[in-house]
């Protein structure tokens, strides 16, 4: 299939995303109505175009924070989830659960039931105008130490919004190991949050195996050492723990990988792991979640049926209600179907 035609059913169905980062799918636009806003002056060309540059994860990680810092109104907030229901629309994704990263705008004090207030208002807007469901997964970081993200856990608990499904561990995991972050991801899962960590991503296979053993994650975040690590997959294959697969993102941070043609996911989806595809970071590494499955399709050689499944994991990994996942792939399936009766050269 050529590269429109690809494009042209990956519009025409409806997909799921589950590991985005809310901050990482905002435009330049955005930057530069907030820098202006912020600072009464124009962001440079200079310190824009650095924003964009970076050699590995802590780089990246610097930029995230650098643009989180722009951020000086809490209503600007509204900002980021304009631009994110455009990048919902632009890439038919009908339900996504995004990373809500609250410690570095809590350091600039502003207050977290009034943050969760304006996104709520934000999610509510996106569902009635764009018939589109996010749901946020509260980032309670490893980057800050132990404190802070029992901190931000206790401020998820004590909200209450039925818009927070669960916790996240996000930030540089060679830098803050799962161990340290135990208690945290206990209490969150008696409370019946649902509980996710990025591992895998810097680190190799110990780590991905700490975050299911010792946090009890139960999806991972990248995950992409898994693979030389025979015991680890057996168990990831035997439990089906959803592998939130972001190919672009590994390659911009080079830290496993640094030719998207050798990306592991290939050898995961191969090896029977219920794999998934995401961007992480869209406006940082300059990919749509469309993009990302026409890579693996063109460069890593997916056919369409595994695309198909691929799809159908992003659902079905999902915390969604089982009654709402059904029905989510009732619907791909119908567009899915639909798409290649319409276009029966393309099957
Ligand atoms: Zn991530």
């Amino acid at each position: 299939m050529k590269k429109d035609e690809f494009f042209n059913l990956m519009h025409s169905i409806p997909k799921a995303e589950l590991h985005v980062h809310e901050e990482a799918v905002l435009s330049l636009n955005t930057i530069k109505k907030v820098y202006e806003r912020s600072f009464g002056k124009s962001i440079s060309s200079g310190e824009l175009s650095s924003l964009f540059k970076y050699k590995d994860l802590s780089g990246f990680l610097d930029s995230f924070i650098k643009i989180q810092s722009y951020f000086t109104d809490i209503n600007d907030l509204k900002f980021l989830f304009e631009d994110f229901a455009d990048y919902l629309e632009d890439n038919n994704i009908v339900y996504c659960e995004t990373f809500f990263s609250p410690t570095s705008h809590l350091k600039k004090g502003w207050d977290f039931s009034q943050m969760i207030g304006l996104v709520s208002k934000s999610i509510e807007k996106i569902q009635k105008e764009r018939k589109r469901t996010v749901r946020l997964i509260i980032d309670v970081s490893r980057s800050f130490g132990l404190e802070n993200a029992m901190h931000n856990l206790d401020l998820v608990l004590k909200e209450k919004s039925p818009y927070i499904i669960g916790i996240g561990l996000g930030g540089n995991e060679a830098k803050g190991p799962a161990q340290e972050f135990i208690s945290v991801f206990e209490k969150a899962r008696k409370n019946g949050l649902h509980v996710v960590a990025h591992a895998g991503e810097v680190c190799g296979s110990s780590s991905v195996d700490d975050a299911i053993e010792k946090l009890g994650a139960e999806r991972i975040g990248h995950g992409i050492s898994s693979c030389k690590d025979d015991a680890l997959m057996k168990k990831i294959v035997e439990r089906r723990i959803p592998m939130e697969i972001c190919p672009t993102s590994n390659v911009f941070t080079r830290q496993l990988v640094t030719d998207l043609r050798k990306h592991p996911v290939r050898e995961l989806y191969d090896r029977g792991a219920v794999v998934t595809i995401n961007t992480d970071d869209p406006a940082f590494f300059k990919v749509s979640l469309i993009e990302e499955y026409w890579n693996i399709y063109y460069k890593l050689r997916f056919k369409l049926d595994d695309i198909k499944v691929l799809i159908e994991n992003s659902f079905t990994s999902s915390f969604a209600e089982q009654k709402e996942i059904k029905k989510y792939l009732s619907d791909f399936e119908i567009s899915w179907q639909k798409w290649f009766a319409e276009h029966p050269s393309l099957t």
